[in-house]
């Protein structure tokens, strides 16, 4: 990969640790390589996974209104905010490349107005990757990761052309990856058993696990850090790693057909090639140092 150009990789998740929780050993491989990786985050999250918000009001008899909720609501999104930036300068992607467009996660639609906001960001950005949700994701029906995902595929399109209120140029990329299905990729519900699609890359992350580890470990306010945090990379990231045969993986699901000058047999499919069994159960085994 030496003579690889480097790329510049965007990541769009709909909620605040969304990014980290999918593709977070993949972020940080990536800043590794010298690639430039940034993060837009749509929605604030502030009502979901909430400590405060979806939690602590669960439970309370009323609700406060007016001011008062939009202050507590505003509060907790600039911890959520906060988090997201800790989460990124573990895994090398710096501040300035990281953004938001803060948008409540009442409910996400697929709107013309969030579109043309990424369609800008990507034109700023200049992106040749994107990494973001599945359009399809719990059969694309009322999720918020779904229509994020469908936001986004308008959004490339729509920046591959011009926009009157945009000074920046059309970009078009190179390749879309979504964020790939659930842990075991078993049916949670009617609307997986639709599936007609499945992961089709995996991207060994065991060298990383720790600082995603950590990165997830910086989601406090949506109780993400500490048991959680190892409990999902052990059940997800593991069950991929074993699926890919490494200890621990992020998939993905490419949108776009390659074209190849030769057929496209990975170096670690060589390498596995010619290990044995017991040596490829060895390297699935590396646990994560959990303190
Ligand atoms: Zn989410």
């Amino acid at each position: 990969m030496s003579n690889q150009e480097k790329l510049r990789i965007l990541v769009i998740g709909a909620h605040p640790a969304d990014i980290f929780d999918q593709s977070g050993g993949t972020m940080a491989h990536h800043v590794k390589r010298g690639d430039w990786v940034g993060a837009l985050v749509v929605t604030h999250g502030a009502r979901i996974h909430d400590k405060v918000i979806s939690n602590n009001l669960f439970t309370a008899a009323t609700i406060p209104q007016g001011d008062k909720l939009e202050n507590m609501m505003k509060d907790r999104a600039d911890v959520k905010t906060e988090e997201v930036f800790c989460a990124c300068e573990i895994l090398g992607v710096k501040r300035e490349d990281v953004h938001f467009l803060g948008e409540d996660d009442a409910v996400t639609l697929e709107s013309k107005d969030t579109i043309r906001k990424i369609a800008q960001i990507i034109r700023k950005l200049r992106p040749n990757v994107i990494i973001t949700h599945f359009p399809m994701e719990n059969g694309g029906v009322e999720c918020p990761h779904a229509n994020t995902g469908k936001n986004v595929m308008r959004a490339i399109f729509w920046a591959g052309s011009v926009d009157p209120e945009d000074p920046n140029p059309a970009n078009k990329v190179a390749q879309v990856f979504f964020f790939g299905g659930g842990a075991a990729w078993v049916r949670g519900g009617l609307w997986d058993s639709l599936h007609g699609y499945t992961n089709d890359v995996f991207i060994d992350i065991t060298d990383v696990i720790e600082l995603k580890l950590k990165a997830i470990d910086s989601m406090v306010s949506q109780a993400y850090a500490g048991a959680y945090a190892r409990k999902r990379i052990e059940c997800s990231d593991g069950a991929f790693g074993q699926r890919a045969g490494t200890s621990y993986a992020e998939p993905f699901i490419k949108l776009y057909a390659e074209l190849h000058e030769y057929l496209p047999v990975t170096e670690d499919a060589l390498k596995l090639s010619r290990m044995s069994d017991h040596e490829i159960i060895i390297r699935r085994s590396y646990k994560l140092k959990t303190d």
